[in-house]
């Protein structure tokens, strides 16, 4: 190109103040501030510029979308870094992706609160200074049959508080079995050195007796605690002690049994074809002095760690200097409050809990929503082998590693890239899209899509080719 027709084309630039004087720039200065998009429309004159270099074809075309390029700029440079995304992993509660979704009305709970002032701290009948748990621990205590509640900001701090108030400089026995990491740096013989807790090892790896607890006991002992080995199982020639064996051992000696059950599960999961998860309610039952739990994975509520137990002790931690470090948010209290509302009513929670609906949603429907995506991408015209599979979805979050739920799942078999492209363009898409690749084929698995995202899913999909 000569040096004068690009000179021509440069001429034909317009100014940034002249661009600032129209109506839709006016708009997007009074949203973004004058500032940010005073910056979107210089990188989009730049590359107005660059294109005029290139060829007078892309100088038009550029030309022609000013407007629209740099509103999709400042927007661009305003989004958030944590977003939402589309999880088609099939790994239902994905710590990497944000554990347990929120359903509609826990949202609505959590919206209400943070939009404007509550009465986190205050008591509306007195007029004084209430608590901020009092929103919630009537609830959870009757929901789990406790005698009293308690939540902090995950189940690590839950077990942290506990240990720190019950056993600091004391021996804590727990099996050789249950010495777990959940990852992220949660180990249990690390927490409790930092909470000032002295790990008392018992029995071996794979077989732990009561004889062993017993054994293990002498007048520096805290308490006898039982870790629930969510995430790993230990197979063959295995014994573990019940905590009803524990309890009775706990009374012997004057000790409280603490039990750390991680996925805090409220509903007998047998009934939807899982195998049995100890739940809070028959913990507690079986005599457990202290029950602590997630609240983002099979109870399907906000990351919290929730404790529930004797009055006495709950009592101690609400008064625990800790408890300030570790005390929830109005939003975390709404949304935990509303999750419980919902276990009122086993039924309302199975269809209201997203993380329960996805469990217990029937593989039937699961291959509905993959064959209408898949007949979607087919009638759009897309070329590559797109099918319906059958494919495996997972609990995840480190609870019952080793069970799968039948699931289903679209295929994609690229022709032109690898499927570790394809994945990376799906992640790049204005509502990501995660998946995983299995036998060189991306696999969408269709049990963590919910019916309510699969059409903007769809038409995401159709944006690839
Ligand atoms: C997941 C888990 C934890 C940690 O819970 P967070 O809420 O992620 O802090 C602790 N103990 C057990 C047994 C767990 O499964």
């Amino acid at each position: 190109m000569s040096e004068g027709k690009k000179e021509e084309l440069f001429r034909k630039i317009p100014k940034v103040d002249t661009l600032l004087k129209e109506k839709e720039i006016q708009e997007l200065c009074s949203a973004y501030g004058h500032g940010a998009v005073v910056d979107g429309i210089r990188q989009c004159l730049e590359e107005l510029r660059r294109s005029a270099i290139e060829s007078p074809e892309l100088f038009a075309s550029k030309m022609e979308g000013l407007g629209a390029q740099i509103i999709k700029k400042v927007k661009e440079t305003d989004a958030l870094s944590v977003c939402k995304v589309f999880n088609a992993t099939g790994i239902i509660l994905h710590t990497n992706l944000g554990r347990a979704p929120l359903g509609k009305r826990q949202l609505e709970a959590v919206l209400e609160t943070f939009g404007g002032y509550s009465n986190l701290e205050y008591n509306l009948e007195t007029g004084k200074r209430g608590k901020r748990w009092e929103h919630y621990a009537g609830e959870i205590s009757e929901i789990t049959g406790s005698g009293g509640a308690i939540a902090v900001n995950n189940n690590a701090a839950a077990v942290t508080l506990i240990l720190s108030t019950l056993t600091r400089g004391k021996e804590v026995i727990v099996s050789r079995g249950e010495l777990i990491e959940i990852g992220g740096r949660f180990r249990i013989p690390e927490v409790m050195e930092q909470s000032g807790a002295i790990l008392r090892e018992t029995g071996c790896t794979n077989r732990t007796r009561i004889s062993d607890y017993e054994k293990a006991i002498n007048e520096n002992t805290g308490a006898l605690l039982k870790v629930h080995t969510s995430n790993y199982k230990i197979m063959g020639f295995t014994e573990e002690v019940s905590v009803e064996e524990l309890v009775e051992l706990g009374e012997k000696y004057h000790l409280p049994v603490i039990v750390d059950l991680g996925s805090g599960v409220l509903v007998n999961l047998e009934k939807y074809g899982l195998p049995h998860e100890p739940t809070v309610q028959e913990t507690l039952k079986k005599g457990a002095d202290l029950v602590c739990f997630s609240g983002d994975k099979l109870l399907g509520g906000p990351q919290a760690g929730i404790i529930a137990g004797k009055k006495t002790y709950i009592k101690a931690m609400e008064n625990h200097p800790l408890m300030r470090a570790f005390r929830l948010d109005k939003c975390t209290i709404a949304a935990l409050e509303a999750t419980f509302r919902e276990y009122r009513d086993e039924e309302r929670a199975v269809k209201n809990i997203p993380v329960l609906r996805m469990i217990t949603t029937p593989v039937n429907e699961v291959r509905e929503r993959a064959q209408t995506v898949c007949e979607a991408l087919k009638s759009a015209g897309v070329k590559e082998k797109v099918e319906v599979q059958k494919s495996r979805a997972m609990l995840g979050g480190g609870s019952m590693p080793t069970e799968e739920i039948p699931s289903y799942a679209v295929t994609v078999m690229p022709k032109s890239e690898s499927c570790e492209a394809l994945a990376a363009r799906m992640r790049s898409l204005p509502v990501p899209i995660i998946v995983h690749i299995k036998n060189d084929r991306v696999i969408l698995d269709m049990r963590t899509v919910s019916e309510e995202e699969l059409h903007e899913f769809t038409e995401e999909l159709k944006l690839l080719w």
